[in-house]
């Protein structure tokens, strides 16, 4: 049986990701969601197990040291990491697995894993970026300011990523499909297939 692949949807606070990585489930593809750990504080509505694993600073230095993190950050003063068990039996047993990370953990995963697929979601601009930022209303402003400053440097890290969709105002049912044609394509990449070469001949 092939291994899943993993899909690492990153992009600044306000491109989007979370609702497009949402209805990319709803598709029915073979995905599981990554559920992550953070020291952050829940916003209001999320739900500990279902959005993140919320956790104290002790318990996730503690995980660091006991190897339970596939990859970790500190993002804006804030530890956020991927456990292992939310990746490792999942490609394992064939199924994709998708992560919703900012960029240095995405660099850690293709580091471990040349065949992750990054993709880089962004707003149609850096004002348009500040625009949903304040929209959302949840953050302070130096929370703002520290999330602009941020977008700045991912945006640093663009040509390490696979591919970028953009995500026009409006217009993320194109987004979502331009995802899953990414997704659907990588079923037809000689590199996931190593066996068919052996499968096409004694056939
Ligand atoms: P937020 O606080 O807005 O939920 O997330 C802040 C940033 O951390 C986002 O860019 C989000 O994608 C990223 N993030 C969430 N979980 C993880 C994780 O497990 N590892 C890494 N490296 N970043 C994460």
């Amino acid at each position: 049986m092939s291994k899943g692949t993993v899909f690492v949807l990153s992009g600044p606070a306000g491109s989007g990701k979370s609702t497009v990585r949402q209805r990319l489930m709803e598709k029915g593809l073979n995905f599981h969601y990554s559920v992550s750990d953070t020291t952050r504080k829940p916003r209001k509505g999320e739900q500990d197990g279902v959005d993140y694993g919320f956790v104290t600073k002790e318990q996730f230095e503690e995980g660091i040291k006991n190897n339970r993190y596939y990859e970790f950050a500190n993002y804006t003063g804030e530890y956020y990491g991927t456990p292992v068990s939310q990746l490792t039996p999942y490609i394992e047993a064939g199924v994709n697995v998708i992560l919703e990370i900012e960029v240095n953990g995405a660099m850690q995963v293709k580091e471990k894993d040349k065949n992750a697929v990054l993709v880089m979601l962004l707003p149609p601009s850096y004002s348009a970026l500040e625009d949903r930022l304040r929209g959302r209303g949840t953050e302070t402003e130096e929370k703002i300011q520290k999330r602009l400053a941020r977008a700045k440097e991912e945006i640093e890290l663009f040509d390490k990523y696979d591919y970028f969709l953009i995500n026009e105002d409006g217009q993320i049912d194109e987004c979502v499909k331009q995802l899953q044609m990414i997704a659907e394509t990588q079923q037809y990449k000689t590199k996931n297939n190593p066996d068919f070469p052996i499968k096409f001949l004694n056939n």
